[in-house]
């Protein structure tokens, strides 16, 4: 149901859902703060940091999701300095993870009892907060058994420090695992135009059972925003340098999917392909995309995600685009982190 809010002097209305059985309601489009975090984004600003969280919640946006992991604590430092500073703890809703650790700047999987139960007091210290909202497993863990991992996080619920439980980068069967022991409210997963084998069996098994899925790499790490060229350059530490859609010839059909996406929701929709690629996942059934930004302008363009829809015809022009120019697809597994090596 949709919540009128008054923005930059106009009513937008902003699209929300519910997550069932938690008691919680979301926006459907939530800030992403990985790359406020700086690490793999080459560096972070605080002070923008800082303003877009801010920025997005004064537009309506009530999600904001986060990760231990992103700058090693620094992304979840800032979005509890920002939500603090803005006096808006009440109405922001905090998604967090768990199941990473690092050593030396480098990062590994840990979903193990004993890394849940500490890393969820550091979270809540780093976010300022009694109670995280939507606590999320970030990666399954080879060498931690499903159970153990579902265990620690069901403690965590029933201490009431967390109000909702995901995971992220889970399969069917590994969500079938985890809830033999615990609730599930969210999943997690890569969703964007470029990105869709969660339209397979991952989407369906969520919506069979009220699982709510959050899209993450909306814009595919900025490839769908309409600002990148097959000249752009990225800074020394931007994992867009080792993306493998970011390098030649791959390139080129991404951006040429690109432009003819562009041309399509320009003529027929007066909106961008940033809008696009927003609207299109909604519209295909994906309950919340996560938008990255770091600077408050990058987020002006959600409000045009508001207010239309794709219909059939469009939906089958955009499928035949992505046919027709991408015939050397890729997916994102690269960004997948290794497990620790046994003891
Ligand atoms: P994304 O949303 O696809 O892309 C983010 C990038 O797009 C930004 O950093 C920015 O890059 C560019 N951008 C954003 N708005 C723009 C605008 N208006 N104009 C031009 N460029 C714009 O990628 P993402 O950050 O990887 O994914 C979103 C969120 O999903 C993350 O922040 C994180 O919360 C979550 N996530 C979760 C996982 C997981 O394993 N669970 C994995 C990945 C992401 P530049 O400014 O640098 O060009």
């Amino acid at each position: 149901m949709p919540q009128s809010r008054q923005v930059q002097n106009e009513l937008i209305d902003t699209e929300l859902i519910a997550i069932p059985g938690t008691g919680l309601r979301v926006s459907r489009v939530a800030l992403g703060t990985w790359a406020m975090g700086g690490w793999m984004w080459g560096g972070t600003d605080e002070r923008e940091a800082t303003a877009t969280i801010i920025a997005a919640l004064d537009q309506g946006i009530t999600l904001i999701d986060t990760a231990p992991a992103y700058g090693f604590g620094l992304s979840e430092e800032i979005v509890g300095r920002a939500v603090a500073t803005a006096g808006t703890r009440q109405h922001a809703i905090i998604a967090t993870k768990v199941g990473l650790d690092w050593h030396d700047g480098k990062v590994y999987r840990n979903a193990s009892r004993d890394r849940i139960l500490r890393e969820a007091e550091d979270s809540l210290r780093r976010l300022r907060t009694d109670h995280i909202d939507i606590y999320q497993v970030h990666w399954p863990d080879p060498l931690v058994p499903i159970w153990e991992t579902a265990e620690a996080m069901l403690t965590l619920y029933q201490q009431g420090k967390i109000r909702a439980i995901g995971v992220s980068n889970f399969s069917v069967s590994q969500m079938q695992q985890f809830r033999q022991i615990a609730p599930l409210h969210v999943l997690q997963a890569p969703y964007n135009l470029f990105e869709r084998s969660i339209e397979m069996e991952i989407l369906p098994y969520c919506r069979q059972h009220g699982i709510v899925t959050f899209g993450y790499g909306a814009l595919c790490r900025g490839l769908l925003s309409g600002r990148i060229q097959s000249d752009t350059t990225f800074p020394e530490g931007d994992l867009r340098r080792l993306d493998p859609k970011f390098q030649p010839p791959r390139i080129g059909q991404y951006l040429k999917a690109m432009q003819q996406l562009d041309q399509l929701v320009r003529t027929d929709f007066h909106r961008r392909v940033i809008q696009l690629a927003v609207r299109w996942m909604l519209d295909q059934g994906i309950d919340v995309a996560l938008w990255g930004a770091r600077h408050p302008a990058q987020l002006f363009p959600e409000l045009g995600v508001n207010g239309w829809s794709l219909d059939k015809t469009a939906m089958a022009r955009i499928d035949r685009i992505l046919r027709e120019t991408i015939t050397d697809p890729i997916g994102p597994e690269f960004m997948a982190p290794p497990q620790r090596v046994p003891e």
